[in-house]
């Protein structure tokens, strides 16, 4: 097969204020119409009988849009639809790969047939992709385009014959099965690669064959909502994980406590009585102590592939030398002299992102190895990621051999989370036995062949008694470790309310975890209540997660990042200055100064107004627009925020202060917004803070015989 011989820039230079954005998909083997005479792929091989034959099928015609009526197609064009209903028709196209018609538009008017490449052998896929030319019409298709969404199974994946040429600005998302890894080759692209099996599917409350679509429709719904992910996306795909892990989270609504979450209060008095209430959090700390508090308090912190370029160049912005993500990119606690937690949380959603992911743990000799941590590591199923499904998707003993061969210090059994819509009388009750079931034939099982990780118990529950039942029935099962699950999302104080029915049960050998909560202000309270360790990523996303606290110093107070967005990478919001008329040249400019203001004013060589004007020069022309045109009040109240979180920030040079490894070496570039490198840097650096302050807190602690009020911040 002859490759394109294209050498220009593939990406087009009309110049719009967004990603361009394809899709590519497969025809379906259900369709509208079966007529007992479609078309064959005999039909195809001749055009004059190709015309003939259709003309006898002519009342059957219709756009290829609307001719398949698989379950993926239909998911993906109501995805199309959600993102043309935001952003215009002309903001997505769509073309199928069909294994008769080749590569077609969705307005391309056929008639039914029955050809799949899904039938065929590997020698048969190449030979007629071949001869129906999709690997040059599918080159020829994207080039266009800045974001290209790939849904195909793995024999149309194979059909493309990859790679094709790409340009460093398009990005290539494939959303693919496990078995598909091998062949799918992005080229210069940027691209992500997202890999599912049947349990991913029923994660998202699916069957298999219409996940890719059903992904996309969720892809599109969140890009409705939040229209900035689409730029986002294209800058950096890896964000794509983070919204699809996101998702099940949405359905974890507050415990009701009612007592203390009265939705609305009817008078100011009754609003002013509750806050009080809340804030009043120093009766738990006249509770006795929890007995179990000789034990040390330690923090996990989730694993999400959270990696940097070790040699990234900040001042040219290039990459090291022919740098491979996957293989030389390097995480936190490989930076630090000493790991900013104690240990790591892995859960097995993670590991099973990519089918080889789980040998290649074994091959190396076990987690501690792949993700080379020494210290503690804690593996748990993720619970979000199957909360839809009726029973979790593992069993206990699949469970306990997955712990032991990848070598985790604790494995925790198998449960379900009782939250949202899963906390109705009916269901909540099943997940909370089906839980418990769990945990006791995790921990028969654990002591009877003598594994060697440690087991952690999960306790589920829907109030503050059903949780401290739960507790009560694990350490009578025998678990010295047991996992408060569900409140990654619950207020504060209805944790306490939960800790401290569940406290009582605790013994002195008894250790207590707290899934994804991680509130340094509530350590006091959480302690003295006997909870021992609990995860959090917070710190670390809210680098480029939050809009305001990107930067977190020792004190508590957190500052915005400055933001100076690459020209070259084609961010909407770049698009779309250069759509309404800046020359690319005078933005590169105001970007190389915004660069250098801030460097210079680093170094002391400009003053703070002079640093401060430079960067708004670049920064006030960053608005987005709404409806196509800049609303002036929303880029004049923008542009107030930032001068004052700019000075602000230029003001105290918290960066300069910072001792820790990454401010040392990279200095004022962990302060800047943009790009990976910088702002998952900065992410370290947060956790780095968060670590410091958890450790002087239990520095504190050890200085008091007890707690009182006074030792929290
Ligand atoms: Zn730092």
């Amino acid at each position: 097969m002859t490759k394109s011989s294209l050498t220009k820039p593939l990406v087009s230079t009309n110049i719009i204020s967004r990603p361009r954005i394809l899709i590519i998909t497969s025809c379906t083997g259900e369709k509208r119409f079966k007529p007992a005479n479609q078309l064959t792929i005999e039909d195809f091989k001749d055009t004059e009988r190709l015309t003939e034959r259709t003309k006898l099928l002519t009342k059957f015609s219709c756009p290829s849009g609307q001719m398949y009526t698989g379950l993926q197609h239909l998911r993906v064009m109501e995805g199309v639809d959600i993102l043309r209903s935001r952003f215009g028709k002309e903001a997505v196209d769509v073309k199928i790969i069909s294994a008769g018609y080749g590569l077609i538009t969705e307005d391309k008017v056929i008639v039914p047939y029955s050809v799949t490449f899904n039938s065929m052998k590997s020698a048969e896929i190449y030979s007629w992709a071949n001869f129906i030319k999709i690997h040059e019409s599918f080159q020829q298709a994207i080039v266009e385009y800045d974001l290209v969404f790939v849904l195909l199974g793995d024999k149309y994946l194979r059909a493309l014959n990859l790679p094709v040429e790409t340009h460093q600005n398009q990005t290539l998302i494939f959303l693919a099965s496990n078995k598909s890894l091998d062949c799918i080759i992005s080229g210069n692209a940027k691209s992500e690669v997202l890999t599912f099996s049947n349990a991913d599917a029923s994660r998202f409350g699916c069957a298999l064959v219409g996940l890719k679509g059903q992904l996309l429709k969720l892809i599109a719904t969140e890009i409705r909502e939040k229209p900035d992910l689409l730029e986002e996306l294209h800058n950096n795909p890896q964000t794509l994980e983070q919204i699809l892990n996101n998702q099940p989270y949405q359905l974890e609504l507050p415990l009701e406590i009612p007592l203390l979450t009265e939705k609305k209060s009817k008078t100011k008095k009754q609003a002013k009585n509750n806050k009080l209430l809340q804030e009043d959090l120093s009766t738990y700390l006249e509770l006795p102590l929890a007995v179990n508090t000789h034990l040390a308090m330690q923090y996990f912190i989730p694993e999400w592939d959270d990696k940097v370029d070790v040699g990234y160049d900040f001042l040219q912005d290039e990459f090291s030398l022919n740098r491979k993500a996957y293989r030389d990119d390097i995480y936190a606690h490989e930076i630090y002299s000493k790991p900013n937690y104690h240990g790591i949380l892995v859960s097995k959603v993670v590991v099973d992102k990519r089918k080889s992911k789980r040998a290649d743990i074994e091959n190396i000799g076990g987690i501690h190895n792949f993700i080379k941590f020494q210290d503690k590591i804690m593996g748990d199923c993720g619970a979000f990621g199957y909360i839809k499904q009726e029973e979790p998707p593992y069993n206990t003993v699949e469970i306990l051999d997955y712990y032991e061969k990848l070598k985790f210090n604790y494995g925790v059994s198998i449960d379900h989370l009782i939250v949202g819509p899963f906390a109705e009388p009916g269901v909540r009750e099943k997940r909370y036995d089906l839980t418990l079931r769990n945990a006791e034939e995790f921990i028969s099982k654990h002591q009877k062949i003598g594994y060697n990780f440690t087991p952690i118990g999960v306790a589920q529950g829907w109030s503050p008694e059903t949780y401290a039942d739960a507790v009560k029935t694990l350490v009578e099962m025998g678990y010295d470790y047991i996992a408060i699950g569900g409140v990654a999302r619950t207020r504060t104080i209805e944790i306490l309310e939960i800790l401290k029915e569940v406290y009582q049960h605790l013994t002195p050998k008894t250790r207590l975890h707290l899934f994804g909560v991680g509130r340094i202000d509530a350590l006091p309270y959480f302690r003295h209540l006997g909870v021992t360790s609990f995860d959090s990523a917070s710190p670390l996303r809210k680098a480029w997660f939050d809009a305001i606290e990107n930067y977190h110093t020792l004190s508590g107070k957190a500052y915005a990042a400055v933001r100076i967005p690459f020209v070259d990478k084609q961010s909407q919001r770049i698009k779309y200055l250069l759509s309404s008329g800046y020359e690319r040249e005078t933005l590169k400019q105001l970007e190389q100064e915004a660069l250098k203001a801030i460097r210079e004013y680093d170094k002391g060589n400009i003053s703070l107004d002079e640093s401060l004007d430079k960067l708004l020069a670049y920064d006030e022309l960053l608005e987005l627009p709404r409806n196509g045109k800049v609303n002036p009040t929303a880029k004049a109240r923008r542009l107030r925020q930032h001068t004052r979180l700019y000075r602000e920030l230029l003001e105290v040079k918290p960066w300069q202060e910072c001792e820790c490894k990454i401010c040392q070496d990279y200095g004022v570039e962990t302060i800047i917004f943009r790009g990976n490198d910088r702002n998952r840097r900065r992410g370290f650096h947060n956790t780095y803070v968060f670590y410091k302050r958890f450790q002087e807190f239990l520095k504190t602690e050890n200085n008091l015989d007890n707690f009182n009020v006074d030792s929290t911040e």
